[in-house]
């Protein structure tokens, strides 16, 4: 294969134009009647969406090549890691534990409801032990540590965050019996709503999406899932549906008077590739050697980011308490 096939295909794959050019190609629009076929015309939009955020950055010269190209490194990076390691962990759940669900369930509306609701239960699971278990932040911060929100934000992801997070949220759906074929619907609308809420400033500035943000998690929501400002950190881990974060009380909507500012709380050098994918691993490895007795190296890998073993927590519960008790007073 040619460089200019392959960079073509890759730019075609990116894009997920593929369904969209067969259907122009063939003229057979008979694929659009099915969820299928829907979905594949719907892929191009977020990467189209992502192009049109980038021109419009470049005609108002507000374009900084350093926004764009830490995310698009590490997008390139997992793209090659990702095929030579294929992660079938969602067939694998599927297979696991299937036999053991509690109940069975098949698609139809009342059951693509209780479907999302427990997607959003055990993507919120998954979320939430990704910021307070030390060694899964080593695999999620890569997508927190961007100082800017944009579309391609959504594509900063540690190569091995995908299989943790498929493993987590597939076998609670499968075990809370979520038909497999619902399960797969669902990742389809969250795939397309988490990509989205990642949309920037330059392309929605009050991306609160008017009366939504009283209903569902909106890009909004998600930028103060990003912020490192105090009363921001470790807050609305849904995706689509933010129940659980209401539920579970870690629902933060965005305040007028705190703009937000993106990334984490520690020092990182965002121009560098291993800071931004290892620089979590190696303060962890650097706080497991330097912590005195087995039981301390051990609770570092598994207590929060900033916990510490002399009692001096850094943690976001810890930052975000003392802000609340110092600024507002309920
Ligand atoms: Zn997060
Ligand atoms: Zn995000």
């Amino acid at each position: 294969m040619s460089i200019f096939e392959t960079l073509s295909n890759e730019v075609t794959g990116f894009l997920g134009l593929g369904a969209v050019i067969k259907l122009f190609q063939t003229g057979d629009y008979s694929s659009l009647k099915t969820i299928d076929g829907v979905f594949s015309v719907m892929r191009p939009i977020i990467p189209l969406l992502l192009v049109i955020e980038i021109l419009r950055t470049l005609f108002t010269r507000k374009f900084k090549k350093g926004q764009y190209l830490m995310p698009f490194l590490i997008y390139v990076f997992n793209d090659v890691t990702g095929k030579f390691i294929s992660f079938g962990m969602v067939a694998l759940c599927i297979g696991w534990f299937s036999k053991y669900a509690l109940i069975h369930t098949y698609f139809i509306w009342y059951w693509i409801v209780y479907g999302y609701i427990v997607w959003e239960f055990a993507h919120f699971i998954y979320h939430f032990l990704g910021h307070k278990v030390r060694l899964f932040w080593c695999l999620h911060s890569t997508h927190h540590a961007p100082e800017h929100m944009n579309l391609f934000v959504s594509h900063a992801h540690f190569f091995l965050e995908a299989p943790y997070a498929d493993i987590i949220r597939t076998s609670i759906c499968i075990l809370l019996g979520v038909d497999p074929p619902v399960l797969f619907f669902i990742m389809f609308i969250d795939g397309f709503w988490g990509s989205f809420i990642h949309v920037g400033e330059h392309l929605i500035k009050n991306a609160r999406l008017g009366f939504l943000n009283n209903l569902i998690l909106t890009p909004s929501h998600h930028r103060v899932h990003h912020a490192k400002n105090p009363l921001y950190m470790d807050t609305n881990f849904c995706n689509l549906l933010n129940i659980w974060d209401r539920i579970f009380k870690t629902y933060q909507p965005e305040e007028e008077g705190i703009e937000i500012e993106y990334g984490i709380s520690r020092e990182i050098n965002n121009d560098n590739f291993f800071d931004v994918y290892f620089g979590e691993f190696y303060g962890l490895f650097r706080d497991i050697a330097k912590a005195p007795g087995i039981k301390n190296k051990f609770l570092y890998i598994f207590m929060p980011p900033g916990w510490s073993h002399t009692g001096e927590h850094k943690t976001a519960k810890v930052v975000r308490s003392k802000f609340i008790e110092e600024n507002l007073k309920y």
